[in-house]
């Protein structure tokens, strides 16, 4: 089923495949009406997609997917809907830039330590002026016959104790709400199932990130499953949440993972867009 809203996606300003244009064109001929690019910390994708937006009659929703550390954990908290020239944003996100460009050079260290050379000229070449991501160093690393898949690479690399990993501290969860509040945005927990957190961490998780003025979550992902759907759902009603729904689409490679491809969501759920529609 073809959702007319979703709010979760890249392009090539980060890890997706397609331009902002072409990202926009396919939302276009899917049948998604309301789309969000929410590049991983990087909004240079915007402007290019607004205008493409404007061309195929899509409402191109301005956002941004910022890598968050709290308490040791990575999360990755969704901007939507803000100003893309707000300048606590830009200057916030300029740092996370310096950070993914840092790790990148530690990631392709740690990689020649295992034997695998010539990862970091190949990445930046790849991900050209866009945000370099794990990614990029996995499509390195199945192309050149290290892995056999995305899964594959991400069980035997780049994750926590394998070859290609390197720890980051982001921004702080109260400083990335803050950049997206006062760029006008609405603050949305991504993807909150994939972070492998017991129910307790993310009760905390969802505690701390209501009181400094989140307003919402994930409840319909790209490939979630009804049960998946029901819990989040219970998270938003029972933390007063709005629910977004985002398929977090990258690439029309994934065939997991298709545009637009989402469940309505459940009743009793807000949906953030009546929040900016109203
Ligand atoms: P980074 O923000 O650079 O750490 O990269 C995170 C990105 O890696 C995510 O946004 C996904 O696109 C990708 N990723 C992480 N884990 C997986 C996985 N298990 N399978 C496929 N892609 C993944
Ligand atoms: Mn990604
Ligand atoms: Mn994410
Ligand atoms: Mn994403």
């Amino acid at each position: 089923m073809i959702s007319p809203y979703d709010l979760h996606s890249h392009s090539t300003a980060s890890d997706g495949a397609l331009s902002p244009a072409d990202l926009v064109r396919l939302a276009a001929e899917t049948g998604v009406t309301h789309l969000a690019l929410t590049d991983h910390d990087s909004v240079a994708g915007i402007q290019e997609a607004i205008e493409a937006a404007h061309q195929h009659s899509v409402q191109l929703i301005p956002g941004v997917e910022i890598s968050v550390t709290w308490e040791k954990k990575c999360f990755h908290v969704l901007g939507l809907h803000i100003n893309p020239d707000a300048p606590s944003l830009a200057q916030g996100l300029k740092r996370l830039q310096i950070l993914r460009r840092e790790r990148a050079e530690k990631m392709d260290a740690n990689l020649e330590k295992h034997g695998i050379r010539g990862a970091l000229q190949e990445v930046r070449a790849m991900a050209g002026e866009g945000m370099i991501t794990r990614t990029h160093f996995a499509r390195f690393l199945i192309s050149h016959g290290y892995a056999k898949d995305m899964a594959n690479v991400f069980e035997r690399f780049l994750v926590r104790g394998k070859p290609g990993y390197v720890s980051t501290q982001w921004a702080d969860l109260e400083e990335a709400l803050e950049w997206i509040l006062k760029a006008g945005g609405i603050a949305v927990l991504a993807h909150p199932l994939r972070y492998k957190l017991t129910g307790a961490w993310l009760r905390r998780f969802l505690t701390a990130f209501r009181s400094n003025g989140g307003t919402g979550i994930e409840v319909v992902c790209g490939n979630s499953t009804p049960v998946q759907i029901e819990t989040c759902a219970d998270y938003a009603r029972r933390y007063r949440l709005m629910g977004s729904a985002g398929s977090d689409f990258h690439d029309p490679a994934f065939p997991w993972i298709e545009l637009g491809n989402l469940a309505p969501l459940p009743p009793g759920v807000t949906p953030v867009w009546e929040s900016w529609r109203s």
